[in-house]
């Protein structure tokens, strides 16, 4: 456990496999939901990028604020964040 005097950073590390996403769209939604209260893709900080159900690439927009709460939602591993905990004394 930290001292009571530490500092504690999360340090936040995001990787993007978009072969692995299967466009279950729970990200994009997960944000809009978060965000702003409504399930409305159009909202989303999320872009699933693509050429039919192919995603070829996962991009998060201007306004992200890097909550996580979208990789949280990826079951697939296609989005996944690693949060680690940087105590500074
Ligand atoms: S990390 Fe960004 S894109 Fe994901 S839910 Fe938070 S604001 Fe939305
Ligand atoms: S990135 Fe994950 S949550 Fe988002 S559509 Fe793809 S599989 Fe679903």
């Amino acid at each position: 456990m930290a001292e009571a005097n530490a500092k504690v950073k999360i340090k936040k590390k995001v990787k993007m496999e978009a072969s692995l996403c299967s466009r279950c769209n729970l990200c994009v939604l997960a944000c809009s939901l978060v965000k702003f209260d409504v399930f409305e893709p159009d909202k989303s900080f999320v872009r699933l990028i693509g050429d039919g159900d192919e995603v070829l690439k996962i991009k998060l927009s201007r306004g992200c604020d890097m909550c996580g709460d979208c990789f949280d939602a990826c079951h697939y591993g296609a989005m996944t964040m690693t949060r680690i905990e940087v105590v500074k004394k």
